[in-house]
This record gives C-alpha cells, structure tokens and sequence, in this order.
C-alpha cells in the first residue's frame, strides 16, 4: 500500500516573472507559490516592485517572462522558450474573477452609495438578481461593521471605513484570493487597526491572501509566510516568526532595522 501526503491546492503559481517598464527592469525571476488558505505578507522598500508583482498576478500587466497559473489554470505565459500561449479574453476574465484586489487608493466609486457599489459588480458581471445581490451586500457589510453606512457616499466615510467598503466591495464577488496593495498606507494611523482587523477575520476564515504592507506587526502575526522584496528580486522568504526573528540576507537585515 502506498501512503500519500495530501498536495496542498496551490492557489497562485507564479515562475520565472520578468517584467520591464523600456530599460527599467522592474521584476527579474520572481517565482512565488500560495496554498490555499495561506497569508503571505510582501515587504520591501517603495519601488522594488512589489505593486507591479502583485499586478502581474491579476493580469492588470501584461508579463515578459515566466508563467502565471492561478488554481492550476494558466493565465499569463512568456518568454522565449517556446511554451508561451494565448489563454484566450475570456477564461481571462473568467480566471481573473477569482481573484479580489483592494488598492491603497480604495477606488472606489464615488457617485453610488455604499450599497450600490458592492452590488453593481456581482449584477452585471455574475448576473445576480438585486435582491440576491443587496443581500449579499448587506451581510457583508455588517461583516465589516458598516451596514449603517449602507445608503451612505464614499465621500462621507472616513478612510478607515472606505477601506472596509473596498473589502466588502471586493468580497462580494465572491473571490477564492484576495491580493491587498498596501490597503493601510493612505489612512492615518488610528484608522489603519479596524483595517487590519477585518483582514486579520479574512484569515482566520482561511481565505488565500497576498498582502503588499507596511505594518510589521501585521505581517508578524498574521501571516504564515513573509516575503522580502528589492530591486525587483525575491531576495528572501521564510516562515513570519523565523523571518522576524533570523533574517539571512544582509538587504533584508537593514530593511527590517530601519522599519522598526
Ligand atoms: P513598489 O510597489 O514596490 O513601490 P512598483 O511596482 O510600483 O514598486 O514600481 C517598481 C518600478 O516600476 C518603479 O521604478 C516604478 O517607477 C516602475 N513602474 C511601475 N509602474 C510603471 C508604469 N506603469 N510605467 C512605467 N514604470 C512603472
Ligand atoms: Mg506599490
């Protein structure tokens, strides 16, 4: 009898990742795989490359080299080796719908109401019913301890709070992966902890989560996994208490000394 260990689902698989912006390499060989249910925090010093990874994943840049394959299906191939091909518009979308993305700037849109803005995605782009949608939106904005604001302008929010709708807004398509670009750098630091708080519940609940941050602590306590970042290279990856605690790499010694 033969005994096997269980695979774990990897979510995101990306190899090889090269891109270029004319002569600026921005990301040169970056491979990174995700489990399913697994937090990875990326760090690194501003313009290493971290959004650009993170935009490589969900195709909102297009990739020189390397491979991007999200829940065993290839989305982005490049390169010279003959292996690159065409995933046709469509199963682009299709793939891409599996994942959430909250940005540092919220975006999001700010004519529509609280409500309007977590249903409008899921009505036109998965064709839920209102009823089905606003109850949907509903729930989860009481998640995030805002259905109060439910009929409420983006505009009349604080950022802490626009940031929670941007979550919401993103949870309500019903993502297997949520990628976070820096959800707390735009808010002034009394408002970042009701952000991380509800991404720390999003883990819990075991969702698949790339968090591009600023915040040590958050990194060291909720996720699994820290990824350090510079000049367009994974330089180093560890578990988070190991990462914290013995960084190997001299680059990420001096990053680490210099955020705390
Ligand atoms: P980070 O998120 O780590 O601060 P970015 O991925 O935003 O880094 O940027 C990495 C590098 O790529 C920077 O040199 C930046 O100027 C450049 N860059 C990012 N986006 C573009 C773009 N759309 N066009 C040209 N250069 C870009
Ligand atoms: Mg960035």
């Amino acid at each position: 009898m033969t005994t096997e260990t269980p695979q774990p689902r990897i979510m995101i698989a990306a190899h090889g990742l090269g891109k270029a912006f004319g002569t600026n390499r921005v990301l040169q060989g970056v491979s990174l795989d995700l489990a399913h249910g697994e937090v990875v925090a990326v760090i690194g010093p501003s313009g290493s490359g971290k959004s650009t990874f993170l935009r490589c994943l969900n195709h909102l840049e297009t990739i020189d080299e390397g491979s991007v394959t999200i829940d065993g299906e290839p989305l982005a191939t490049a390169g010279q080796d003959g292996r690159s091909h065409y995933v046709p518009e469509r199963e682009v979308r299709r793939i891409c719908r599996k994942m959430g993305m909250v940005f540092q700037s919220f975006n999001l849109f700010p004519h529509m109401t609280v409500l309007q803005n977590l249903i409008e995605a899921p009505m036109t782009v998965k064709g839920l019913a209102r009823e089905a949608a606003v109850a949907k939106a509903e729930a989860l904005l009481d998640k995030v301890g805002l259905l109060a604001k439910r009929d409420s302008y983006p505009g009349r929010l604080s950022g802490g709070q626009k940031q929670r709708v941007a979550i919401a807004r993103a949870l309500a398509m019903e993502p297997q992966i949520m990628l976070f670009d820096e959800p707390t750098s735009a808010l002034d630091p009394e408002l970042t902890g009701e952000v991380l708080r509800t991404m720390r519940a999003l883990a819990q609940e075991r969702m698949t989560m790339l968090v591009v941050t600023h915040e040590m602590g958050f990194a060291r306590e909720v996720a699994n996994r820290v990824v350090f970042m510079d000049q367009g290279q994974l330089i180093e990856q560890a578990p988070a208490a190991q990462f914290f605690a013995t960084p190997q790499h001299p680059r990420t010694q001096a990053f680490l000394q210099q955020m705390l």
